[in-house]
């Protein structure tokens, strides 16, 4: 299958990798729109966000992009979560965006 993010996932494509474990890995967005921009994907080909139905495994992806948040700190400093879906998506195989800092809060210290 002609898939970038799957020849990532079987070395195929050499990457490294910010967090990876036997289902998931994280790596950064090759053309960042902000200073942390971090892919965060099941290494299974799932398509489209509609067609992931393990609840575990979307668990799992919750669990990695909340521990990305605090050590990327981001939890305070704003942060975006994006999947693109239906079209919109320019490669098919599901990953979440974690982008940031986008933060809106203006120091007065
Ligand atoms: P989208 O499918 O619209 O969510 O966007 C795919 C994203 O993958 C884009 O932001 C690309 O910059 C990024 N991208 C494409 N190829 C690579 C790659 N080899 N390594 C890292 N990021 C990539
Ligand atoms: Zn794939």
């Amino acid at each position: 299958m002609d898939c970038i993010f799957c020849k990532i996932a079987k070395k195929e494509i050499l990457k490294e990798f910010i967090y990876k474990d036997q289902e998931m890995m994280v790596f950064p967005d090759i053309n960042p729109i902000a200073p942390v921009h971090l892919l965060i994907m099941p290494k299974k080909h799932i398509v489209d966000f509609l067609d992931l139905e393990d609840n575990l495994l979307f668990g799992k992806l919750k669990t990695v992009i909340q521990k990305l948040i605090k050590n990327q700190k981001l939890e305070d400093r704003g942060y975006k979560i994006i999947v693109n879906g239906g079209g919109a998506q320019i490669i098919n195989h599901l990953h979440f965006h974690l982008i940031g800092p986008l933060g809106k809060k203006v120091s007065i210290e």
